[in-house]
């Protein structure tokens, strides 16, 4: 009955979403009617982040936004994870303490979540924030036996005694122990068991503790931050997919344990990796850009929409043609943006706001893309679907602009006015592109097109170009002028080809 048909409270459709737990679809349903609860797996500031880095977060951008579109009054928790190994050694790289060295990059990812255009949480916590309240629910799992102290004072938590450990990942445990490797740190009583905290090792940060100095373990900080600012049980966990395990098995294990409350989380939310050539991006692997470098150089609007147009479960593999998709269709966009804008001035000159029959049927085709663009969100956050049906009310907009009088009649004002209001109110709102000011934007996508081209052009060598390089360079090598030769195959790499000597000589590429 349609009565009956449950909606948001802005009367929106109810969404679903895939939870990872159940790897189902599940209507949304939140504690508390008309309130929701999200936290989000933040990074750890030890450096720049990395565009990979800055799809995890726009993704819990986009939920906030949506659920706050849906009239939810929306609790969203992201965390800064500022104490960890990392930290403290690029710290001693760099020769400062490392809460100096976490402070600094704190500040700087603000900086490119603010050029992202991404929202202000309602709480950003930070590790070093919140260790009385890790102390806390470490003291509770203990007391509840599912953790035990370690000669050196080192608390771990006892995966045996958590039954049901294993549960998000749909891992087993005979399969986790026969794949670790025995680790031949003592204390241990089991080898999957982890440390919730760790005892302070010398010249390191450590606060004090019922087990002495230390400082906490990565997973517990997530339980007891969350905890805190959200209660032992919360609607939505996001994080990257990288994080299912073990980073969230462990905080199930860990929040489970300390409260005595169960679920931990009723939906847990993550995104797809972005990878390079299918690997996923990460500073380890060193196949990374820069969300920095890429945002000074493409901007938020086509950062934004470079990273949210692919569904946010889907592997995202990055490269020129992801960019120039992006580039394309922010051009159309804005180019509609643009005459809609220019018609709608019109408005005050035309009194008479009555649609011709073409531009009628117009009207009647951005309805059907407002409810498409709604049930598309309300999908598991469909943003190509939603975009692919703003696409194709765009396409209708052009069409009925190139008949005859098509333009500058009152139902074209009116579509026009429908059309603006589909893409602010509808794309806008949820994923937070659009919103420019179309002549600033087009004048900004042709300089990232001018610029994109003349770099390609200055860094291309002709076959013939490259083939005399080559020759050079063995002229070089056989006259042994090796300081030549090098100079000409890294003349060569600047510009993208790669030489290889084999027995049969010598063979170059493009990289
Ligand atoms: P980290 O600083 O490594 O803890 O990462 C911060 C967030 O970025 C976490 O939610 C990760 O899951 C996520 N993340 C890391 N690398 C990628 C990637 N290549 N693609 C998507 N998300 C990622
Ligand atoms: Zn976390």
């Amino acid at each position: 009955h349609l009565m009956d048909a449950p909606s948001s409270p802005n009367s929106l459709p109810i969404p679903s979403i895939l939870n990872t737990m159940t790897r189902k679809r599940e209507p949304l349903r939140t504690l508390q009617p008309g309130k929701v609860s999200l936290y989000s797996c933040g990074p750890t500031v030890w450096n720049y982040i990395h565009i990979g880095n800055l799809r995890a977060a726009l993704t819990s951008d986009l939920f906030f936004r949506y659920f706050r579109k849906l009239g939810y009054d929306v609790t969203y928790v992201r965390n800064y994870t500022d104490v960890d190994d990392k930290i403290i050694q690029q710290a001693a790289k760099e020769g400062v303490a490392p809460d100096q060295l976490s402070r600094k990059y704190t500040q700087e990812v603000e900086r490119d979540y603010a050029l992202a255009g991404m929202l202000e949480p309602t709480h950003k916590t930070k590790v070093t924030e919140h260790i009385p309240e890790i102390i806390a629910l470490i003291e509770n799992i203990l007391k509840n036996g599912k953790a035990y102290v370690a000669k050196d004072g080192e608390v771990f938590f006892s995966i045996d005694a958590f039954p049901t450990y294993g549960k998000l990942s749909g891992k087993k445990l005979e399969d986790l122990d026969a794949g670790v490797r025995v680790e031949v740190r003592d204390g241990k009583k089991n080898p999957l068991d982890f440390s919730l905290w760790k005892p302070a090792k010398p010249g390191e940060p450590f606060w004090e503790s019922p087990w002495g100095k230390g400082r906490p373990g990565w997973h517990i900080e997530c339980s007891a931050m969350a905890m805190k600012w959200l209660g032992p049980k919360m609607d939505i966990h996001h994080g990257g997919e990288d994080l299912v395990f073990p980073h969230h098995e462990n905080e199930i294990a860990q929040s489970e344990a300390g409260s005595g409350v169960a679920p931990y989380v009723g939906c847990w939310v993550h995104n797809g990796f972005l990878t390079m050539n299918k690997e996923k991006m990460s500073k380890s692997l060193g196949n990374i850009v820069s969300a920095r470098d890429f945002l000074s150089e493409y901007g938020g609007e086509v950062t934004r929409y470079m990273l949210l147009s692919v569904h946010y479960r889907a592997l995202l593999d990055f490269g020129d043609d992801s960019l120039e998709t992006a580039l394309s269709s922010l051009q159309r966009l804005y180019e509609a943006k643009q005459k809609a804008q220019a018609l709608t001035k019109l408005r005050a000159a035309m009194p008479d706001q009555r649609a011709e029959a073409s531009w009628g049927q117009f009207l009647a085709e951005a309805e059907a893309a407002r409810r498409e663009i709604r049930a598309a969100f309300a999908q598991d956050l469909n943003t190509s679907g939603a975009l692919g049906a703003l696409f194709k009310l765009i396409r209708e907009f052009n069409r009925n602009l190139a008949e005859p009088h098509g333009s500058g009649t009152p139902g074209a004002i009116l579509g026009a006015t429908e059309l603006l209001s589909v893409l602010e109110s509808e794309i806008g709102d949820v994923m937070g592109v659009g919103r420019l000011a179309p002549e600033k934007a087009l004048q900004d996508f042709d300089g990232i097109r001018e610029r994109r081209a003349k770099r390609a052009g200055g860094e291309r060598l002709s076959a013939e170009e490259i083939e005399a390089l080559v020759k050079a360079r063995l002229a070089a090598r056989q006259a042994k002028d090796f300081k030549e030769s090098d100079r000409i195959r890294d003349e060569l790499a600047a510009k993208g080809v790669v030489i290889k000597d084999g027995p049969q000589g010598t063979h170059w590429e493009y990289r």
